[in-house]
């Protein structure tokens, strides 16, 4: 999809579809929608006599959040649709709620088989938003609801939209609409990368092919990777990784992406578990759904497309991805339970159940990057059935954190980003709890405490040897937030690509 920004009145532009707005409550339209208005008006250029006044009033169309209404333009203008999407109350108009009504008009005109839409600036106007946030949430909103995934459906590539016009009349207006339009295509690609990369099948996603498309990546938004193979991992002396990979025929990869080599300044980590397929290992999942289990990757996609926003952005300072990237499966050579597993750091972790494997690879990566010095860490993972319990599919991801105002600094870039975080405790009993009888730690704790006792156990690896953290850490545990199961907004039925937008927004500020 192409997408450009325009100075125009909206009604005279040539397009298969013109997207226009209505909060809840209003009468008289006023802006673009007043424009489209009077140029679908009984009496030519008589305010609230138009088409849109006309549905408003006969109570068809309330203006509610995401509602859709198609209008057919009988000649008047030169675009043959004009559709009416609700941003709901004015006061409780949000960037996040321009967003998803951005995708809802986007995804109707892309049903409707529209290939060449316009679109005003979601909330840009009386909805009092700062223009160029109203810009890029218009677009992130766009991008993310166009998105369809359809590598392995034969046939016909379905429909699509080619062009996507965003008008502003005001010129003062402009340079704020193209930049914030400029963003929001990249940060919403970020997204839907992470999303690709999560929807693939894992025979199509193996650790050295997701390896592949991190260099893709890195080659693309210039930045340098290095990707090291088994032989490098074993040279690093990585336990965890080995431990977890040695199960599955295809091998693992450690990849270091880095977008600003050259900037001496302590950079800022971004850790993602990249997990190709998660059986469970000797320590067997249950079958049913056992598919979903290509998603736990989904912090290592998140990392990446991150990371391809970050670089395309030119962001000035320094972030680093760490991204340890195995596939978990049970077989005759297997880690098992009751092994006992020497880490990076030197510490031996007795494990306990081999399908507690995202915390073995994280902890050697999170060791990795001490050597960086950093300013700050931020690991994502599907890690935990616990924090789907605690939080619910789909609601929030929890974070966890050793410092308070990295936590606030991560909470705050989250929400800016209309993504949701939900602060859990760290509390020493959980460190007491993974206390091993035979070795250092366990690698899980059994029942209760799932998600303390597996934020714990990361945090022990980032413990310089005198015992002191090494950095300001935070760890997400992102297993709700895998896959929506309807289409919503600019939501889809499929992978969420959850995390990307919150990474850039604390690339950002951080
Ligand atoms: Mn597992
Ligand atoms: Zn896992």
């Amino acid at each position: 999809m192409k997408i450009s920004v325009i100075q125009k009145q909206i009604q005279a532009l040539p397009a298969d579809a013109l997207i226009v707005n209505w909060f809840e409550g209003a009468m008289t339209p006023t802006g673009a929608a007043g424009a489209v208005d009077s140029a679908l008006g009984a009496t030519d250029g008589i305010p609230g006599d138009g088409m849109l006044s006309r549905l408003i009033k006969l109570g068809d169309f309330k203006g509610k959040h995401n509602e859709v209404a198609v209008l057919y333009t009988n000649g008047l203008i030169p675009s043959p649709r004009v559709i009416l999407v609700g941003l709901g109350s004015k006061d409780k108009l949000t960037p996040d709620r321009v967003r998803q009504a951005s995708g809802t008009a986007v995804r109707k005109a892309r049903d409707l088989g529209c290939k060449h839409v316009t679109s005003v600036v979601h909330g840009g106007g009386i909805g009092g938003l700062d223009v160029r946030i109203a810009a890029q949430a218009t677009i992130e909103g766009a991008v993310m609801g166009a998105y369809q995934f359809r590598e392995y459906k034969s046939g016909a590539n379905g429909k699509a939209i080619d062009e996507l016009t965003l008008v502003e009349f005001n010129p003062a207006r402009q340079q704020a609409v193209r930049s914030g339009a400029q963003d929001g295509e990249i940060i919403a690609q970020g997204v839907n990368t992470a999303r690709t990369l999560i929807n693939r099948a894992p025979n199509h996603l193996t650790p050295a092919l997701l390896a592949d498309a991190a260099r893709e990546i890195s080659t693309a938004s210039g930045l340098t990777a290095t990707i090291l193979d088994e032989v490098g991992i074993a040279q690093l002396k990585m336990g965890g990784i080995m431990a977890v990979a040695q199960g599955s025929a295809s091998r693992p990869r450690f990849v270091v992406l880095d977008s600003a080599p050259d900037n001496k300044t302590p950079p800022l980590v971004l850790v993602g578990k990249g997990v190709t397929f998660d059986s469970g290992g000797i320590s067997l999942k249950d079958p049913a759904g056992m598919e979903s289990m290509k998603a736990d990757m989904g912090g290592a996609a998140a990392v990446l497309g991150a990371m391809q926003a970050i670089g395309q952005l030119h962001l000035p300072q320094r972030v680093i991805a760490l991204l340890p990237m195995v596939e978990n499966m049970p077989s005759g050579r297997s880690f098992r339970p009751g092994d006992v597993v020497t880490m990076m750091s030197g510490l031996k972790v007795e494990i306990i159940s081999t399908d507690a494997e995202g915390r073995m690879i994280l902890a050697d990566a999170l060791h990795y990057a001490q050597r960086y010095q950093p300013r700050a860490v931020v690991d994502l993972a599907t890690l935990t059935g616990a924090c789907v319990v605690a939080l619910g599919e789909g609601v929030a991801a929890g974070l966890f954190s050793n410092d308070d105002a990295f936590a606030m600094q991560l909470l705050k870039s989250a929400a800016a980003a209309g993504e949701r975080l939900w602060q859990l405790p760290m509390f020493p009993e959980y460190g007491e709890k993974i206390k091993s009888d035979v070795a250092d730690i366990k690698n899980s704790t059994g029942r209760t405490a799932g998600i303390g006792t597996s934020a714990w156990f990361l945090k022990r690896f980032i413990e310089t040897e005198q015992g002191k953290d090494a950095f300001p850490w935070a760890h997400i545990d992102m297993a709700p937030m895998m896959f929506n199961t309807e289409n919503k907004g600019y939501q889809l039925h499929g992978a969420m690509g959850f995390g990307v937008r919150t990474l850039v927004e604390l690339a950002r500020v951080c």
